[in-house]
C-alpha cells in the first residue's frame, strides 16, 4: 500500500502495503545502516512503520518504530546493531491488521530452527482459513496480520530444514507475497509464483541484496543483478547463493506498480517505470485530445505522464496544483473520512496559473472519486474554465484482494458507471481513461505478464466465495 509513494495526494489513493530490503554478507559488516538507507529509498511503499533486524552471531537483534523511517529510528542508534552477516528491513502500510507497533515488521519469533525474522509485502487471500487450521493445531497468535500466519506455517514445516519449511509454507499460501526471511546466518527471499509484487536482486562487493525496487539498490550504490523470478526461493549463506523454484503460475505483476506505486527511477521486470508513464501520457494525448489552454498533472505520480501529454499535444504544461511536501503519511489518519478532511491541507490550486483556463488534468487512477471530486472543485473555485480529466489507467471496476487498499465493489466509483457518469459525479467537463490495450502497450517492455484484475475481473488465482466482497481485508 502507498500514497506519497511517489508523492501523490493520499486521500483517495489506493494504498499498497510494504517494501522490503535485505542483505547477506559473507563477512561481518555494518548491515543495519545499509538496510536503513535501503528502506529510506522504499519509503514511498509504506509510511506507517519501519523495522530492521540484524543477526547478532547467536541470535537476532531488531528495532521497529511507528512512522517514517527516520522517525521510527529516532530513539534508536544504528550503532546498537552489531556488525553482522544478515539483515532485513521493512516499511509498512497496513491493509491487514491495525496500525500499531505490534503489527510492525520484521516479525521476529523463535521456532524449531531458532530465531527467525520475517518481512512480508503483499496479501494472503487464504490467511483466515490457514489461521483457523493452525489454531486447531494448537498454534496461538499474537497479532491479526497475515505475516504471523506465514511465520507459523514456516515453523510448522521446518522439522528437518528451514528452506524446506519455507518452500512448503509458500506453496500453501494463496495471494501476493514477497518474503524476506533471516536466521543468524541465512537470508532467504521468496517471490510468489505469480510475481504479483516486485523483488530484485543486487550486489555490492560481496554483499547479496534483495529489494522491492531497484531505486533502493541505487541508494546504497549496489549493482542491479536481475529481477527475481516468480516462484523463486533464493537462499544466501556462507556456501553461496542458490535458487529453488516453485510451480510456475500465470505471470501477474501488478500493473499498478508502473501506474502508481513504484518510484519512477525504478525498473521492474525489465520495464522502466518512468518510460511506462511517459508512454501513457503520449497515448492519452493521441487517443483523447481535447481543446485546452494548459495541461497539468496531479503531483507527483501523474506529472511524468502529463508532461508527455503536453509534448504530444503541443499544449503547454503548467502547474495547476501545488502540494504541501511536509504533510507526511504520519499526518494522515487511517480511515477514509479523516483522510478526506485533509485534502485542502495537502494540496492547493495555483489560482494564478489556472484562472480562466481550459485545463487538461492527468491523474494516475481514480478509486473512490472523493479526491478527484475535491480537486476538480478546488480548480474550478480557483477560476479554471474547464477541467478535463485524463486517467493513466483503465476504469477500476473490481476490488483487489492482493494487498491494495480497495476492497469492495461498492466503494469504487467506476463500478457500474460510464465515463460520462463519472465526469458528472466529479463535476469535470470530461473524463477519459486509458484502455487496457494501451496500458499494456505503455508497459510492453516488461518481461512479465500483468495482473489487471481490478479492470477486467480476471483474477490470476481463484478468489473463492459466493460474495467476493466478503474476502475484504480487515
Ligand atoms: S487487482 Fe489491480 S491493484 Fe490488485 S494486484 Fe491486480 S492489478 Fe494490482
Amino acid at each position: 500500500m502507498n500514497y506519497s509513494r511517489t508523492g501523490k495526494c493520499p486521500f483517495d489513493a489506493m494504498n499498497e502495503e510494504c517494501g522490503v530490503f535485505g542483505v547477506y554478507s559473507p563477512t561481518k559488516k555494518d548491515l543495519g545502516s545499509m538496510v536503513f538507507y535501503g528502506l529510506y529509498a522504499l519509503q514511498h511503499r509504506g509510511q506507517e512503520s519501519a523495522g530492521i533486524a540484524v543477526s547478532s552471531g547467536d541470535g537476532i537483534i531488531y528495532h521497529k518504530g511507528m512512522g517514517l523511517v527516520p522517525y521510527a529510528f529516532s530513539n534508536f542508534s544504528l550503532n546498537n546493531f552489531p556488525k553482522s552477516n544478515v539483515s532485513i528491513g521493512h516499511v509498512r502500510y497496513s491493509t491487514t491488521g491495525s496500525s500499531n507497533i505490534l503489527n510492525g515488521q520484521p516479525l521476529v519469533f523463535t521456532g524449531k530452527r531458532g530465531k527467525i525474522a520475517l518481512a512480508h509485502n503483499g496479501n494472503i487471500v487464504n490467511s483466515d482459513q490457514l489461521r483457523e487450521e493452525l489454531i486447531k493445531d494448537g498454534i496461538i497468535f499474537q497479532t491479526n496480520i497475515d505475516t504471523e500466519v506465514i511465520a507459523a506455517l514456516i515453523n510448522k514445516y521446518s522439522d528437518k530444514d528451514l528452506i524446506e519449511g519455507v518452500k512448503m509454507a509458500a506453496e500453501k499460501l494463496i495471494g501476493a507475497f514477497t518474503l524476506l526471511i533471516m536466521t543468524k546466518d541465512v537470508l532467504i527471499a521468496v517471490r510468489d509464483s505469480y510475481g504479483i509484487r516486485p523483488l530484485c536482486l543486487g550486489k555490492l562487493d560481496d554483499n547479496i541484496i534483495v529489494s522491492s525496487e531497484t531505486c533502493a539498490l541505487d541508494s546504497v550504490r549496489a549493482e542491479f543483478v536481475r529481477d527475481m523470478k516468480p516462484g523463486e526461493i533464493l537462499v544466501s549463506d556462507k556456501n553461496g547463493t542458490v535458487s529453488f523454484y516453485m510451480e510456475k503460475k500465470r505471470e501477474s505483476l501488478c500493473i499498478f506498480e508502473h501506474v502508481y506505486f513504484a518510484r519512477p527511477d525504478s525498473i521492474i521486470d525489465g520495464c522502466s517505470v518512468y518510460d511506462a508513464r511517459q508512454k501513457s501520457g503520449r497515448l492519452l494525448a493521441k487517443k483523447y485530445p481535447v481543446e485546452a489552454d494548459i495541461v497539468s498533472g496531479v503531483p507527483d505520480s501523474a506529472v511524468v505522464a502529463a508532461r508527455s501529454y503536453a509534448e504530444e499535444s503541443g499544449i503547454p504544461y503548467v502547474e495547476a496544483l501545488t502540494k504541501n511536501r511536509y504533510v507526511g503519511r504520519t499526518f494522515i489518519q487511517p480511515d477514509q473520512k479523516s483522510r478526506e478532511k485533509y485534502v485542502d491541507v495537502k494540496m492547493n490550486a495555483l489560482k494564478f496559473n489556472v484562472e480562466g483556463k481550459r485545463l487538461v488534468l492527468l491523474d494516475d487512477s481514480i478509486v473512490r472519486g472523493t479526491t478527484s471530486k475535491k480537486i476538480v472543485t478546488m480548480l474550478k473555485k480557483a477560476g479554471a474554465k474547464e477541467v478535463h480529466l485524463r486517467i493513466c489507467s483503465p476504469i477500476i471496476k473490481h476490488p483487489c484482494y492482493f494487498g491494495i487498499d480497495m476492497q469492495t465493489h461498492d466503494e469504487l466509483i467506476g463500478n457500474n458507471r460510464t465515463e460520462k457518469e463519472i465526469a458528472e459525479e466529479l463535476g469535470a467537463d470530461s473524463v477519459r481513461y486509458m484502455k487496457i490495450e494501451d496500458l499494456k502497450e505503455a508497459c510492453s517492455s516488461s518481461d512479465l505478464g500483468f495482473c489487471m484484475a481490478c479492470f477486467d475481473g480476471k483474477y490470476p488465482m481463484p478468489v473463492d466465495g459466493k460474495d467476493k466482497d466478503k474476502l475484504r481485508l480487515k
